[in-house]
């Protein structure tokens, strides 16, 4: 049976994100924004309060809730800033399930407890300066040394680039399948910014997510343990794309989040602002943006809860995380675009929320596949040139058999 009502679970976390994004946050949103500011504090109190680790087992430190759960909270961060989701999507999303999915229990024990609870800040380099879509362009290498593996590469684009504590870095550790495009020539590693030759920096000047941090980092002759491959030798483009399956479900509920946002600041504004004798909210066309906010609302919310649902049944959900993805960020920046056409000049200034929340929304469009990206996926798969691959990881079911036999069988 299909049940669209919300667990008390769900309902009891979506009100305390929420209490905490409106309370703890919007009051000095725009400050931070305006000031360009990563607040680090906001992030200890969403470790705090279990955010980080909503869907990560309790055995491994998280609070042990579904894909559900994980979805809310992205969808009521964004409401109030994209920067406090960007912190969900990288340090949740693409590198604490990642490691679930793919760690040793050791490697579990050293990383991921320390990242649910929040103690150690996680984020996941994949794009380079000269590779994002193109993931195979990537130059980054590693080359096994006795009991180690020495770490040389340049990563850009990197969100929490310059506060994280960990990284996932992917590269080349075979140079023949590199000069052939065999993506079966990359692997994934576990860095440490304490590692010796591990240097970073905060890319500045973006358009929006201002209030969050987007780095570079650098890894020249970094030594790490042979303990530190995530995966065997091979199987980092694999991991790369499991990654951006779980990020792209964050994303997408995120974007939801920013659409309903655009809605609610447009319909307060539509009943205030009154032209020609009468509230703009009477006006036809302001009632037709409204309307599809609205509509993109709903159905961005119908197809969040699809994929997640997939996701908690360990089903296949690569193409509904996709469509959810490209579709709710697509209608994120046609709702933020409207909002501020709904407030007229005022939306153009940032007494106004709807300006950061057009400055904000435009990144989504282009991280974790690029609207053009997740067009031709969708079609591949609708013209059957696609495949459907079995589930990786499922929550709360991912200790299920049928899981295990899927991951055996990919
Ligand atoms: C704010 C922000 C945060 C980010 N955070 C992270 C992060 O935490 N970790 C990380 O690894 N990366 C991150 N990224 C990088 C992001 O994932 C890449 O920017 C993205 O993958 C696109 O790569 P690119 O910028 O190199 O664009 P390109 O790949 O150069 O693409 C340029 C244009 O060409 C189009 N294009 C490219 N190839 C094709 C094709 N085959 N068919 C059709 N069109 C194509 C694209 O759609 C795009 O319009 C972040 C980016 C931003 C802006």
């Amino acid at each position: 049976m299909i049940d669209f009502e919300l667990s008390e679970d769900h309902k009891a976390i979506r009100q305390a994100v929420r209490e905490f994004a409106t309370k703890e946050v919007a009051p000095h949103i725009k400050e931070l924004d305006e000031k360009q500011h990563f607040d680090r504090s906001i992030l200890d109190k969403m470790a705090e309060l279990g955010f980080l680790g909503v869907c990560i087992p309790e055995e491994y430190g998280g609070a042990g809730f579904d894909y559900i759960s994980l979805g809310i909270v992205c969808e009521e961060l964004e409401a109030v800033d994209t920067f406090l989701r960007v912190i969900m999507s990288v340090h949740t999303g693409l590198h604490s399930l990642t490691l679930l999915t793919w760690g040793t229990e050791e490697q579990k024990r050293k990383y991921l407890v320390p990242a649910a609870r929040g103690e150690k800040i996680a984020t996941y380099g994949l794009t380079e300066p000269g590779a994002g879509s193109d993931v195979i362009g990537a130059r980054s290498t590693a080359r096994r040394e006795g009991n180690e593996y020495v770490l040389n590469g340049e990563k850009m684009w990197i969100s929490l680039g310059d506060v994280a504590d960990n990284f996932l870095f992917f590269c080349w550790t075979d140079e023949e399948k590199r000069r052939q495009r065999d993506h079966t020539g990359m692997s994934c590693f576990i860095v440490e910014r304490s590692m010796p030759g591990f240097s970073s920096g905060t890319i500045h000047g973006k358009l929006g997510i201002r209030a969050g941090n987007t780095g570079y980092f650098s890894l020249q002759d970094v030594g790490v343990p042979k303990e530190n491959l995530l995966g065997e030798e091979g199987e980092g483009f694999k991991i790369a794309m499991f990654a951006l399956e779980q990020g792209r479900y964050t994303v997408a509920a995120g974007a939801t989040g920013l659409i309903r946002a655009a809605r609610d600041a447009s319909i307060a504004y539509a009943k205030e602002r009154e032209t020609f004798g009468t509230k703009i909210a009477n006006h036809q066309l302001v009632k037709q943006k409204i309307a599809e906010m609205e509509a993109d609302f709903q159905m961005c919310h119908l197809l969040c809860l699809h994929a997640g649902y997939l996701k908690n049944a360990g089903l296949p959900n690569a193409r509904a995380a996709s469509l959810a993805k490209w579709q709710a960020t697509v209608r994120s920046e046609k709702a933020a675009s409207m909002a501020i056409e709904i407030h007229g000049a005022n939306g153009y200034t940032n007494d106004y929320p709807v300006e950061r929340y057009l400055r904000n929304c435009k990144a989504a469009v282009i991280y974790e596949g690029t609207r053009d990206i997740h067009t031709l996926m969708q079609a591949d798969w609708a013209l059957g040139l696609k495949q459907e691959k079995p589930a990786r990881c499922t929550l709360p079911a991912w200790k299920l058999a049928h899981t295990r036999e899927a991951l055996a069988a990919d």
